[in-house]
């Protein structure tokens, strides 16, 4: 039953939760009209038989000899006698059948007899009789000149049972009709208000990688199908951003891959023409290492990137002392540092630590540090300095190079960007280093923010919440 109901439309599911709503608020409705209709008429019928238990009470002469009859006067004994169109019985104390009237007196109503009545108190009850006759009796004790005696009051209650029998019939023909009209309108509502969704449907469909500009219609981005294609579009522009973000890189790594390729093509090409000078294929083979060693670097650089790419989770934390770290990359670079007669400096408490993964900022600080010794002057210091301030870890390098200008600060950790292609290259730069940098920040829960410090170098810092 389920898969069956899964397997319709919505527009159909629609129309028939539609069609059961109406069909549940009508036979409602239909009940309630019904047990009112029911209950005003037994009320009326009830009230018809109180003024007939007075009149007959009013009306009925007793007397010694000729017994209870009828006063065919009126009550003063001038206006005529007031009709009564219910059937009576006037009974004496001890059971005895003082008068009957029946107004009909050829109906089956003629033939209906009953026990004397033995009510001390009014009472009503609904009698069924032969040939489905309802009627409604009141019975209870009565005086008539005086005297105590019973009386016995009926009326015919098939009347109303024919009016409830036509609200039945009708209800029962109108019933199916109106709940196949809501059905219908549920349907055609349901189509109309689904309608958009369709249109946005064959929209989507048609959107392909080549054709990710493309948006879905939003007529009205207010309502519920408007805010679902919003979101859909801001999807699709970020799929966009991110596919041409990719195309960009593609292009780029391939561009960066293919310098060093022919450098050494050509390279090689030279030695083999004019290779009778064993100086000069020294030299040749030289610069093809040297191309060789970019195209490794490069190389290394992409799979670092794709490596922290792929693993999309957090990366694993430990506790990290930072002094013994920043020790560790002085330690490393100290060489690279003296031939440029650099001094490197790590001011760093030996308490502070953060949780990180520890090769992942290994990484990270070797980039910014290997840049400040790059972009730095001869002679000049570069300070690495940690510190713990009221609710973050913060650890900046410093340099005094030329320093990064403002309008490049938001582009610089972009992967393959460069202030100055030519000089980067000649360093053996691949533009990653500091795409790099910020991924493995990142990827720990921290941010690097490059500091406005132009033109007197440069501040690159990497902040840790604690
Ligand atoms: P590269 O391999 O070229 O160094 P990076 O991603 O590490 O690539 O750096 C990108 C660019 O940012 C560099 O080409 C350089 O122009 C600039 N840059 C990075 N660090 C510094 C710095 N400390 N001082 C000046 N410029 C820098």
């Amino acid at each position: 039953m389920k898969s069956w109901w899964q397997r319709r439309s919505v527009r159909f599911r629609l129309a028939l939760w539609y069609a059961a709503a109406t069909a549940f608020v009508l036979f409602a409705f239909a009940w309630f009209v019904y047990e009112v209709i029911e209950h005003r008429l037994g009320a009326d019928i009830d009230r018809q038989l109180r003024s007939d238990f007075e009149v007959v009470e009013a009306q009925v002469d007793l007397d010694a000899e000729e017994g209870a009859q009828w006063n065919v006067h009126g009550a003063h004994g001038d206006e005529p006698s007031p009709t009564i169109s219910a059937w009576f019985e006037v009974w004496s104390d001890n059971g005895e059948l003082l008068l009957r009237h029946v107004p009909f007196p050829n109906t089956s109503n003629n033939n209906v007899s009953l026990p004397a009545p033995t009510a001390s108190t009014l009472k009503f009850r609904t009698l069924k009789f032969a040939r489905g006759l309802l009627v409604r009796v009141m019975e209870g004790p009565g005086r008539v000149e005086g005297r105590s005696v019973l009386i016995r009051v009926f009326r015919d209650q098939m009347e109303i049972r024919r009016t409830l029998g036509e609200i039945i019939k009708v209800s029962a023909l109108g019933f199916p009709l109106a709940v196949t009209l809501a059905a219908i309108g549920g349907y055609l509502i349901a189509t109309r208000s689904l309608r958009p969704l369709d249109a946005m449907a064959r929209q989507a469909r048609r959107i392909s990688s080549e054709s990710l500009s493309e948006r879905l219609p939003n007529p009205n981005p207010n309502d519920e199908l408007g805010r679902l294609a919003t979101v859909f579009n801001e999807t699709l522009a970020r799929l966009e951003a991110s596919f041409s973000e990719l195309q960009r890189f593609t292009a780029d790594a391939s561009h960066e891959l293919r310098s060093p390729l022919t450098a050494l093509r050509a390279v090689g090409e030279v030695a083999l023409r004019d290779g009778s000078d064993p100086v000069a294929l020294c030299e040749t083979i030289g610069s093809m290492l040297e191309e060789a060693q970019r195209l490794t670097d490069l190389v290394d650089a992409l799979l670092t990137l794709a490596r922290m790419d792929a693993t999309k989770a957090d990366a694993v934390r430990e506790e990290v002392n930072i002094a013994s770290l920043l020790d560790e990359v002085r330690d490393q670079f100290e060489v690279l540092a003296n031939e440029k007669r650099q001094t490197l400096t790590v001011t760093c408490p030996g308490d502070v630590t953060v949780q990180a993964d520890r090769t992942l900022l290994h990484l990270a600080l070797v980039n910014l540090v290997h840049n400040a010794i790059q972009h730095a002057p001869v002679d000049s210091q570069i300070s690495i300095i940690a510190m713990r301030n009221a609710n973050e870890v913060d650890i900046s390098v410093k340099d005094n190079g030329p320093g990064i200008p403002c309008e490049y600060h938001e582009k610089i950790f972009e992967r393959f960007f460069r202030v100055d292609k030519a000089r980067s290259r000649a360093h053996g730069g691949t533009g990653l280093g500091l795409a790099i940098a910020k991924q493995a920040v990142e990827r720990n829960g921290g941010r690097i923010i490059l500091e406005d410090n132009s033109p007197g170098g440069s501040v690159f810092r990497i902040q840790f919440e604690t």
